[in-house]
């Protein structure tokens, strides 16, 4: 090298040596045994990083549910990102076909980079990710081979190193300090996120939490990535990783062109990994392509690509005998040789390390692909959004402007526009979704209702297990009167308005309603309406002001995630609450502190005896026990109201004495079956429970109990078409039964839920059957 071109490159700055290792950075080697990471020293790792290559960016997007920066790295040639603002525009333009001449079309893609987001750790106990994305960022920023620079030149590469950094910090210390007991490896006795923990990759287009609304306000919507991988980790006995093809079903909004991509990654992934010698690679197995709560992008012209690696007890290492994988893999057989799972691990000894090196070769493939592709990758996202403005069927869908509950309106409009869906203000105030636009498969994958495919483990068999759940009907959820429009037809529409953003509509007395349609919280006190049934612009003769009620929501040390939604659904709606452990219960006097205690879905036996001694720390273990139980029966002998919902219905029948009998219970998946659907019941009107609710509605059923009871019914399931949304077998078995039980204990009662009527910030419907249980003493 001739001198001044060394003096230029020394006063220019940064070579690859000054980017500091992640060893010199955090202590120790990236993956060693034992070691986990804190969020703060993986945040200042990236921005050493930023500050010493001129390679990468760091954005801050937001703060968690606790606090914490949410961060994403841009990396890519310095050349890209000293104008990343001309590649934003690209990017929204090949997103919406509607903005490309024809003649500017071959240009746009010539120049634009193929955009890939690596999202880490939304699930915090498969830690992994986080210590792969830390060492994969430095490899890419420090090794130059022509891999990595291929990627450079042709991706711009989006790395968040977590989505959940809470999480992170929860797991972290929660490993330190049992470290060396004998709960090392233990997954923490919380949820590891704020309100929803696992869950938290459910919220995909409800948007509930401030982690979602970040990554999709800030990267999703503004980057539109060609490619999102999501890094997560399965049970240590499933094989080592798996990669798409994907199970059926596939969701039928997504587009075929994307499937195929995500089939042809997914298997670039497996080549790279057999190539580079890894075993145990299964791939079209575990998981299907049902449910956009998981997911965002594939509904948004981009790839969803999952790995699932095979965990360790966090970073503690596990050994596994061949004869200990699990046989009964959805798909596959760890143990097994098949064309998707062609050379099975041995089995042995697995540990932190073995699962970042498996994702360090998946990323970089994942990128490579990405990069190789760059092209077809550009022109087929293009196509896909012309495929969806080319959408005929139905032509629109439309929401009146009279509406039983304005606020779930609003709610559902809101929904779809953080989604990127147009809605039109129509000048009857009504508003119209077309499906001539980008995302209206989107769209219609949450207004329509949904089919799932009557699928078997060999045929007159049991059902095939779905991933997660089966429906996804925001209308239904919601209580929303949404109608489908076939054809233009009709008078002509005069639209005055496009929707911009969420929250556009404006703020109106639906925004202060609580149990929307008959009980109000306004300036701090709850009113009530016993007969009215719309919205008032303010509060007639008929409102009277009930007290508001002490409530008590019961936090077990086995965490639950429906207590943590149980929980975000009071404080967005304004309810105060105590949560109420098992020493609080014990104590007894419950009635000198509560008006309503409310159990969330939760199965009895985890109630009655949480953690069993030697799982955990003593301090978690342990339940309500028969001490708890009495103190409950004492509290609703005074007059006070316990609230079950879902499957902690059973412990009020088992321990308190209710007279019902779950008529599903023991009944074999052949006979009865309801993985998360939606199903019709018919309420009593008459009933409390009931105000504000219509005669038919749909409820969140998921393996819920049906009881035939003596005890009074405020919801029961008519005797045939049961099924609203989803998937239902074997509906004779719960016709008629009960999915609402007002059973009396005392002076007080037992409301049984046969239902998550708060089911995961969606069911603003059923919320109302929740809320006015609250206020029912
Ligand atoms: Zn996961």
């Amino acid at each position: 090298m001739r001198l001044g071109a060394l003096l230029a490159l020394l006063i220019a700055g940064p070579l690859a040596g000054a980017v500091p290792t992640p060893k010199s950075h955090f202590g120790h080697e990236i993956g060693a045994d034992r070691t986990v990471l804190d969020w703060s020293r993986v945040v200042s790792y990236f921005h050493e990083l930023e500050k010493s290559s001129p390679r990468i960016k760091v954005q801050e997007l937001g703060k968690t549910a606790e606090g914490r920066p949410l961060i994403a790295a841009i990396m890519a040639a310095p050349d890209t990102l000293s104008r990343l603002d001309r590649f934003i525009d690209i990017q929204k333009r090949l997103a919406d076909p509607r903005l490309v001449p024809q003649a500017e079309l071959e240009s746009l893609i010539a120049q634009g980079k193929t955009v890939v987001l690596i999202t880490c750790s939304i699930h915090s106990t498969e830690l992994a990710s986080t210590h792969t994305a830390v060492e994969f960022a430095y490899r890419l920023l420090t090794e130059d081979k022509p891999r990595f620079r291929a990627i450079l030149e042709n991706t711009i590469f989006i790395l968040a190193p977590s989505i959940n950094p809470d999480g992170v910090d929860i797991v972290t210390e929660w490993y330190r300090k049992t470290l060396d007991t004998p709960y090392e490896g233990t997954a923490p006795p919380q949820l590891y996120q704020k309100y929803v923990g696992h869950d938290n990759n459910r919220d995909w287009y409800i948007h509930s939490q401030p982690e979602t609304r970040a990554i999709i306000g800030k990267l999703h919507n503004v980057w539109h990535p060609q490619i999102v991988y999501d890094v997560h980790q399965q049970q240590a006995t499933a094989s080592r990783i798996m990669a798409p093809p994907w199970l059926d079903p596939i969701e039928p909004n997504v587009d075929a062109i994307l499937v195929q991509e995500m089939n042809l990654i997914g298997m670039g992934i497996a080549t790279d990994l057999t190539a580079a010698g890894k075993t145990g690679v299964s791939v079209n197995s575990s998981y299907d392509f049902w449910t956009p709560s998981r997911h965002y992008q594939s509904f948004h012209g981009g790839l969803r690509i999952l790995t699932e690696s095979a965990s360790a007890r966090l970073a503690s290492p596990v050994t596994i005998r061949r004869e200990d994988l699990r046989e009964d893999g959805l798909g596959y057989n760890a143990r097994e040789r098949t064309w998707n799972h062609i050379e099975p691990w041995a089995g042995g000894t697995w540990r932190l390390r073995d699962i970042i090196d498996y994702q360090l070769i998946a990323m970089e493939s994942v990128l490579y692909q990405a990069a190789v592709r760059r092209e077809d990758m550009l022109r087929n996202f293009f196509k896909v959004g012309q495929r969806q403005i080319e959408r005929k069927t139905p032509y629109a869908f439309y929401i009146p402007a009279r509406q039983a509950d304005p606020g779930a309106a609003k709610k559902l409009i809101d929904t779809l526009v953080a989604g990127m869906v147009e809605v039109e203000i129509e000048s009857d105030g009504g508003h119209t979704i077309r499906m001539s636009q980008p995302y209206s498969g989107y769209a219609k994958a949450l207004l329509e209702n949904q089919k799932y495919p009557d699928m078997r483990l060999y045929p007159g068999g049991p059902p095939k297990k779905p991933y997660d759940v089966t429906a996804h009907t925001l209308p239904l959820l919601m209580g929303v009167d949404v109608r489908t429009l076939a054809s233009p037809s009709g008078p002509p529409r005069v639209v005055t308005a496009l929707i911009e953003k969420p929250g556009h509509l404006p703020a109106s007395d639906s925004d202060t309603w609580i149990a929307v349609n008959r009980i109000w919280k306004l300036g701090g006190a709850v009113w009530r309406d016993p007969n009215g049934d719309f919205a008032p612009s303010s509060l007639g003769s008929n409102w009277k002001q009930v007290p508001r009620p002490r409530i008590g929501l019961y936090k077990s040390f086995v965490p639950t995630m429906d207590e943590g939604w149980t929980r975000w659904l009071l404080e967005q709606f304004g309810f105060e609450y105590s949560s109420v452990g098992n020493r609080d219960i014990l104590a007894g006097g419950l009635q000198r502190r509560f008006d309503v205690l409310v159990f969330p879905d939760q199965p009895a036996t985890s109630i009655r005896s949480g953690f069993r001694e030697g799982s955990m720390p003593p301090e978690y273990t342990g339940g309500l026990g028969p001490e708890g139980a009495a103190a409950l029966k004492a509290f609703a002998t005074a007059g006070g109201t316990l609230v079950f919902l879902n499957r902690s219905a059973s412990y009020a029948i088992d321990q308190l004495g209710v007279k019902a009998k779950n008529v599903v219970s023991g009944v074999s998946d052949r006979d009865f079956y309801s993985p998360g659907s939606l199903l019709n019941v018919q309420l009593d009107r008459q009933h409390p429970l009931s105000y504000g609710l219509p005669a038919d509605i749909s409820i969140w059923s998921e393996g819920s109990p049906a009881w035939e009871t003596e005890e009074k019914t405020v919801a029961r399931y008519p005797d045939s078409r049961i099924l609203a949304s989803g998937w239902l077998l074997g509906e004779a078995a719960i016709a008629k039964r009960s999915a609402l039980v007002d059973a009396k204990i005392g002076q007080g009662h037992a409301i049984l839920f046969g239902m998550r009527p708060q089911y995961r910030a969606q069911s603003y419907l059923t919320f109302k059957l929740f809320f006015n249980a609250l206020l029912y003493h």
